[in-house]
């Protein structure tokens, strides 16, 4: 039977976020909780139990009209194991994530990349609205990735693929959180702008960097050019080979506007594949902010 409701978890290193949607994705409550890492998992999955129960309530319904418990996690869990890979906010490694979780609340338990759930969330009801196949990239701290294939999340052999982040852009290149070497991240997250721009003796973070160059500031100007060549590289790989309807960029970095879309527009017609013959998908800036993992993880179920 199909139920009306559909209960979102976005677990994040600072906050726990709950939210009950409906099948039209109107956001009807919300709740959320400090995430309070450090603590124990029993106390932390407790929290997480607590806050969606919390969303519930506020929602005026009952848990029986629910049809799950959707989450989304800072990390990938592998859909053969059950485990938890990573999740480094948290210090958590292969955690039994389901074990936990289960039975707290009279629901069953789907998990989900947070990226991953971002990217469903924008094409169900934000950005790609329409698109039954598109491609985020979550342009902050890090580089998220999430693909939609068919409307549905793709994420590869156990649930670990779609690391759009961590795909290689420089042979031998910037070291990257992961461990590895030249990743996207490493070039294309706010994180390596602003290390680039302290190499080039620019004060300031990614937001800083994008505003001084829109005006005219010329190492500013510099840093951004470059910025944005190495992200369209990394775009018009994915477009190689997923060949998505439209692409979309969230995360801070992505309300540059203008000063990003359009130079990354002419970068990625230089760089990629078809470009002349077919043309190239747009890439367009995300629409629902943080509320974009809420609404994908609701939708798992
Ligand atoms: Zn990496």
């Amino acid at each position: 039977m199909n139920k009306p409701f559909h209960l979102g978890l976005d677990v994040g290193g600072t906050n726990l976020a709950a939210a009950v949607i409906d099948s039209r994705f109107n956001i009807l409550s919300r709740a959320s909780i400090p995430a309070g890492a450090g603590r124990s998992i029993e106390a932390i999955t407790d929290d997480m139990a607590k806050v969606s129960i919390l969303a519930v309530e506020r929602a005026g319904i009952s848990m029986e009209d629910v049809a799950g418990w959707g989450i989304g996690m800072p990390s990938c869990v592998n859909a053969r194991t059950n485990l938890l890979v990573h999740a480094n906010c948290f210090g958590w490694h292969n955690v039994p994530i389901y074990d936990y979780l289960r039975g707290k609340l009279p629901l069953d338990v789907k998990i989900d990349n947070d990226a991953n759930c971002a990217a469903l969330g924008e094409a169900l009801a934000g950005a790609a609205r329409g698109h039954e196949n598109a491609l985020m990239l979550t342009l902050g701290t890090g580089v998220g990735g999430g693909i939609i294939l068919d409307g549905k999340i793709y994420a590869g052999a156990d649930g670990m693929g779609a690391e759009l982040g961590h795909s290689k852009l420089v042979f031998e290149g910037e070291r990257c959180t992961c461990g590895q070497k030249g990743c996207l991240e490493a070039y294309c997250s706010a994180t390596a702008l602003q290390r680039d721009a302290a190499r080039a003796g620019f004060e300031g973070d990614a937001r800083a960097v994008f505003d001084a160059a829109k005006s005219g500031n010329p190492v500013a100007e510099g840093l951004v050019d470059r910025y944005i060549a190495y992200l369209a590289a990394g775009l018009s790989t994915f477009i190689t080979i997923f060949r998505p309807e439209i692409i979309i960029l969230g995360g801070g970095v992505a309300a540059a506007g203008d000063r990003l879309f359009v130079p990354l527009r002419e970068k990625m017609c230089e760089c990629t594949f078809g470009a002349e013959e077919i043309g190239l998908p747009p890439v367009i800036p995300a629409l629902l902010g943080n509320d974009a993992g809420l609404v994908g993880a609701a939708f798992l179920f």
